[in-house]
């Protein structure tokens, strides 16, 4: 059964804790709390959990499927919505629309591709590249050498904003470990950003999830995604 003051409670005290680790975190990496967005993902998480979030001020929703963020963009006012996961070709016609940013644009077919449709569409998508900086086989993304490579193509891409860089790192407890990861990608920003004459500004760095955006924090997020933490205890409740 749904238990709305539960489902309330419950997501309000997530999000002050939340909130208050965030500003614990920038206050150690000398940065103001405004210069990090938090992106909720509600991927895993019913509706009825969504909208206390919202009337909490968050703003910025992120979704892994297309579909899924089409749907709920029609049921719910007022969200910028962020979609996170892979994106197929075949959906970005439909997804351009509702989206306010496209962290995983994972290569540059798929880039190609939302920068060819925006034209066509007269549209201009906010979309950040993603990057796999730990080099894994399993993981999606541009790999750093093919990012580099890339470059020239994707400055020549016109009807794309692309504002920063993306990545999700492999699973460690260890803070050291994760900085690790989240510096290179913020050198590799700061490589690209140099060749870039100023065309790019690459702004943005959307690293950082529920176990480690203290740390990626530290190394200069300006995007952070949460999931499982804003959620914590709803799902037997
Ligand atoms: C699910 C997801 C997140 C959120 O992860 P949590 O561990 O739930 O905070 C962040 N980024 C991407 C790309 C995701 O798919």
């Amino acid at each position: 059964m749904f238990d709305e003051a539960h489902v309330r409670k419950t997501v309000a005290e997530n999000l002050a804790g939340v909130r208050a680790s965030i500003a614990d975190a920038c206050e150690h990496a000398g940065r103001e709390v405004d210069e990090v967005e938090l992106v909720a993902v509600t991927k895993y998480a019913e509706l009825d959990w969504v909208r206390p979030l919202l009337e909490l001020g968050v703003r910025s929703l992120g979704e892994s499927r297309p579909q899924q963020l089409v749907e709920r963009a029609e049921q719910l006012e007022g969200v910028d919505w962020h979609l996170v996961g892979h994106l197929q070709r075949n959906k970005v016609r439909r997804t351009l629309p509702a989206t306010a940013c496209i962290h995983s644009v994972d290569g540059m077919r798929l880039l190609q591709a939302i920068d060819r449709i925006a034209g066509e569409e007269g549209l201009r998508p906010r979309v950040l590249l993603e990057v796999n900086v730990s080099g894994e086989a399993s993981k999606d993304g541009f790999s750093v050498e093919s990012v580099r490579a890339s470059w020239p193509d994707v400055l020549a891409c016109d009807h794309v904003d692309v504002a920063g860089l993306m990545t999700m790192p492999t699973f460690t407890e260890d803070p050291a470990e994760q900085r690790l990861a989240f510096r290179s990608l913020r050198e590799l920003r700061d490589e690209l950003k140099a060749l870039s004459d100023g065309r790019l500004p690459l702004t943005e760095l959307s690293m950082g999830t529920s176990h480690d955006f203290a740390a990626a924090i530290a190394e200069g997020a300006t995007m952070i995604r949460l999931g499982r933490t804003l959620f914590r205890g709803l799902r037997d409740g």
